[in-house]
């Protein structure tokens, strides 16, 4: 399922340019367009899903498979040692801004708790 408004589902289907580092049958992780950090990369389910709080028990899977893909992903980056920092915005209390899930990774860079 995929929603032609979305702008994550639009770099899924390749309408919008992205600068993807990984991609398999169910996820795609892409280069944040204004990092925050010197690695920010950006995973996403293919399926276009909201945000944490639409999961359901459909989504035990992907979401197990995201988490370890993202622990990959860091090893990729070379941040894997030195720390990183995976996040997912959940709503207009959190900043989330696209309302397709992703979570951020982000590392290469002390970084201070809690966040802002
Ligand atoms: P959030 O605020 O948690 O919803 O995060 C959305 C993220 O998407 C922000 O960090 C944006 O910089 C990033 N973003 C927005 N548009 C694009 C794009 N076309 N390509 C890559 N990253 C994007």
């Amino acid at each position: 399922m995929s929603d032609s408004n979305c702008l994550f589902c639009r770099i899924v289907s390749g309408q919008i340019p992205a600068t993807k580092i990984y991609e398999d049958d169910h996820s795609l992780a892409f280069r944040d367009i204004n990092p925050q950090s010197p690695v920010h990369v950006l995973l996403i389910p293919k399926r276009h899903v909201v945000s944490l709080k639409e999961t359901g028990s459909d989504d035990h899977a992907v979401l197990g498979h995201l988490l370890i893909i993202a622990g990959k992903i860091a090893a990729q980056e070379g941040i894997a040692e030195s720390g990183f920092r995976v996040v997912a915005n959940s709503g207009s209390d959190a900043g989330q801004s696209v309302f397709h899930l992703h979570f951020h990774i982000m590392g290469g860079r002390p970084m201070a708790w809690p966040p802002g």
